[in-house]
This record gives structure tokens, C-alpha cells and sequence, in this order.
């Protein structure tokens, strides 16, 4: 561990190089004489195994220069449920670290389940309507454990920023609506998904796909391109549409394909939509999602 001493931030950081903490309490002295001496901190949180999705994310974060970057690696047991991938979520620390040391990332957080929650934890966050419904109706108390370890996490780091991608789209609405109704001081900012050239979205799991696999993964982005494609022709065709490009993979076990407001409440009539998706293929569950504009097609064209 690095503990050299830096001006204005004491030990636990040294500008310009990476140091990993993996005492919540640690970090947190170090992000608050940070703040302390003028610079801006913002938070990437993360469960590792980083790809060019999250790098995107750091590179955001990176783009003001006067902050200093903050990444979290840590698989949250509180949001994995029973017979879930938490025991075999690719674990790859050492190239994470790299990774973002590659991208100057200044801070890596990389706490245990006992540093992050201690020996009987008893609180927790509860996500509400909005994290009952899609992802929160396949996977029961995930938004809640999600939402109280980002809580924590704004607690531990103080950022002024934090970064989420769209890929897990109904957690940064969440997470949003979290800062807004706890009144939390922190700017919630979401990054477009990151797509391999074929449209597939980059994921952890896609490690878990076999060449097939990965193919038949390839009908979830087509899907939403299908459906956004028929925005103009209104809901119904959006979502004839994209089930017709899922029911063409026999491999691709859908979860869920709905159609929503860009908060999650029902779809609207006309204007900007949001189509979600997750389905099952091979050992992998994947989740993908579109910006769907609806309407517009008066003309009969
Ligand atoms: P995870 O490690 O899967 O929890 O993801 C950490 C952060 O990276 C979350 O905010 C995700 O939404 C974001 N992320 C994951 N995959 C992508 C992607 N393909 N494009 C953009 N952001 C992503």
C-alpha cells in the first residue's frame, strides 16, 4: 500500500500515482483534505473486472482536469440474490488496477464485504415502486442492496461527481432519484453504452458466453435497433418489432422487453421512450436498453 504524503492531502495519496485503499475510513480522509484543498473528487463505482465501458467512464471523469478520480472495485454481496453469479463474477483485480492506473486514475477503493459493512449490518436503502418493477421483478432486493452500497460509497468518497452508465439503465434512474429524494449533495451523471462494433453492449458477463452464445447475444442490441427503428409508427409497432428480432434466437430467453418513460413510469404517447430488455443466454443474463423516440409518423410513411 502507498502511503507517501502528498501536499494538502496527507498520507494515502500521492498525486500523479494510483494508491489503493481497501479501509473505507482511509479513503475517506484522504478524498476530504483533497476537497479540503480545492480539488473536485469524482467517483466511478465499479465491480471490476473493467472494460472499455467503464474506462469511458473514468475517461469522463478525467476530463476535468482540476479532479481527481476515485474508482471503486468491489462485487456487493447485499445485491446479488440467491443463485446468483456472485461466487463467479470475474474477479480481475490486478488488470484493473492497471487499467486504471493506464488511465490515471489517482484512487482505487477496494473494500471487503467486512471493511465496506462491517460485522452486523442492519441498514439499508429501499428502492421503491421504481426498483420493483423490470430488473427489480427478476431479481428481488437487488435495487435495495444497490442503491445502499452507492449510498455508502457517496458517504465513504464526498464526490462531487459520479459517473453510471446507461447500460444499467433503471440503476442510474434509481440512483438518481435516490439523490434527489435523500437530498444527497452530488451530481449523478449518465455515460451513453459502450457497444463492441457489432452493437453487442460490453458487459463483465460476456466473459461467460461462448462463441455461439455470443452470437445469439447479438438479438438483444438488434432488438432495440429494430424497435427504435419503428419509433415512428408508435408503441405497438416498437415492440412488434423488436419481439420479432427476439423470437428469431431460439438461445435468447427473454426475461422482459418493455417499453417505458424515460423515468420508468408508463410509456408516453409521443416524444422520447426507453425499451429495456433482459434476457437469459447460456449462463449469462444480460440486460440492454434503447432511447426510443415514439410518434411522428402522421404522414403514413
Ligand atoms: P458494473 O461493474 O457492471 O457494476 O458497472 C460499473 C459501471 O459501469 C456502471 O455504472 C455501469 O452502468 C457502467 N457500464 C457497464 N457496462 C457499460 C457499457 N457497456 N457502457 C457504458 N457503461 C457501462
Amino acid at each position: 500500500m502507498n502511503t507517501s504524503e502528498s501536499v494538502g492531502a496527507g498520507p494515502g495519496y500521492q498525486r500523479g500515482e494510483l494508491t489503493v485503499h481497501t479501509e473505507p475510513a482511509e479513503l475517506a480522509k484522504v478524498t476530504r483534505a483533497l476537497r479540503a484543498s480545492g480539488r473536485r473528487v469524482h467517483l466511478v463505482p465499479t465491480m471490476g473486472a473493467l472494460h472499455r465501458g467503464h474506462l469511458e467512464l473514468i475517461r469522463r471523469a478525467r476530463q476535468d482536469v482540476n479532479a481527481v478520480v476515485v474508482v471503486s472495485v468491489f462485487v456487493n454481496p447485499l445485491q446479488f440474490g440467491e443463485g446468483e453469479d456472485f461466487g463467479r463474477y470475474p474477479r480481475t483485480f490486478d488488470a484493473d488496477v492497471q487499467a486504471c492506473r493506464d488511465e490515471g486514475v489517482e484512487l482505487v477503493l477496494a473494500p471487503t464485504a467486512e471493511t465496506m459493512y462491517g460485522p452486523d449490518p442492519q441498514i439499508t436503502v429501499h428502492a421503491g415502486e421504481a426498483g420493483s418493477v423490470l430488473e427489480g421483478a427478476h431479481r428481488p432486493g437487488h435495487f435495495d442492496g444497490m442503491l445502499t452500497v452507492v449510498l455508502k460509497l457517496f458517504n465513504i468518497v464526498r464526490p462531487d461527481l459520479a459517473l453510471f452508465g446507461e447500460k444499467d439503465y433503471q440503476q442510474l434512474v434509481l440512483i438518481r432519484r435516490m439523490a434527489r429524494e435523500l437530498n444527497l449533495d452530488v451530481a449523478v451523471q449518465g455515460i451513453p453504452t459502450i457497444r463492441e462494433s457489432d452493437g453487442l453492449a460490453l458487459s463483465s458477463r460476456n466473459a461467460y458466453l461462448d462463441e455461439e452464445q455470443r452470437r445469439s447475444a447479438l438479438g438483444l442490441s438488434a432488438a432495440l435497433v429494430a424497435g427504435a427503428h419503428a419509433g415512428p409508427g408508435g408503441a405497438e409497432a416498437v415492440l412488434r418489432e423488436a419481439s420479432n428480432v427476439l423470437a428469431a434466437e431460439p438461445e435468447v430467453q427473454v426475461d422482459y422487453l418493455e417499453l417505458r418513460g424515460t423515468e420508468l413510469g408508463p410509456a408516453p404517447d409521443g416524444g422520447e421512450a426507453r425499451l429495456l430488455v433482459a434476457a437469459r443466454v447460456g449462463p449469462s443474463r444480460l440486460i440492454d436498453n434503447a432511447l426510443v423516440v415514439l410518434g411522428g409518423d402522421e404522414s403514413g410513411s
